[in-house]
């Protein structure tokens, strides 16, 4: 079994975050990829600013009609902060035997070697990495060294410059987020 791990704050879920689920299940081969909403990040000082119970509902309306997606309540149902290698812990002791992935975007692999417990991510799991845009070459193959390349593995991804910051500011500023916005989510959206 191959199963993939894709934390974040879904703070909306948007285009990218369902470009890059579905790119790692189709070039990872996953049988299943966990989706998983973070109670609060680590790496985030303040939020969510949307409810986690909606985060839920939205994730999941994201990936309707496949199969191979699942959303994972692991984080939200303890408190926070949500740290990946507790949920990759309690994922390995889920799924035993299974080979696992954590997903991340580009953007997150230059912080990733000071997560915390990053020992303990990279007994249970390998990291599977998509470009980002603001990412040069760089700083990419510096962090990708510093993890080591035997335990990455790469996801080709045609760079989609979307983020969750930029649907809450286009919210904020009276503006539609549509077309960033997967189907099912934008009617989900709370607006003002
Ligand atoms: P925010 O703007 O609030 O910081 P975000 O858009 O970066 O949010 P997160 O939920 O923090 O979204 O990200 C979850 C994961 O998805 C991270 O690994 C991040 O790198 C990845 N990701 C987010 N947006 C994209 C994108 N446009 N393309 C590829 N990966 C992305």
């Amino acid at each position: 079994m191959r199963i993939g791990v894709f934390g974040g704050s879904f703070d909306p879920p948007h285009i990218g975050h369902h470009a890059l689920a579905t790119a790692a299940c189709d070039q990872l081969e996953l049988d299943r990829l966990l989706l998983v909403p973070c109670a609060r990040s680590p790496h985030k000082d303040d939020g969510p600013y949307l409810d986690g119970e909606l985060r839920v509902r939205m994730l999941e309306a994201m990936i309707a009609g496949d199969a191979r997606m699942e959303v994972s309540r692991r984080e939200l149902d303890r408190p926070p902060p949500s740290y990946a290698a507790d949920t990759l812990e309690m994922i390995a002791a889920d799924h035993p035997g299974a080979d696992l992935w954590l997903v991340i975007g580009g953007d997150q692999l230059p912080a990733f070697p000071r997560w915390h417990a990053i020992d303990r991510i990279l007994a249970r799991c390998r990291l599977a990495v998509a470009g980002r845009p603001g990412v040069d070459d760089e700083t990419f193959g510096d962090a990708a060294a510093a993890v080591g390349a035997e335990n990455l593995d790469l996801i080709a991804l045609d760079p989609l410059p979307v983020s969750s910051s930029a649907v809450r500011e286009a919210i904020a500023e009276g503006r539609d987020p549509g077309l960033m916005l997967p189907a099912g989510v934008s009617d989900l959206l709370p607006r003002p």
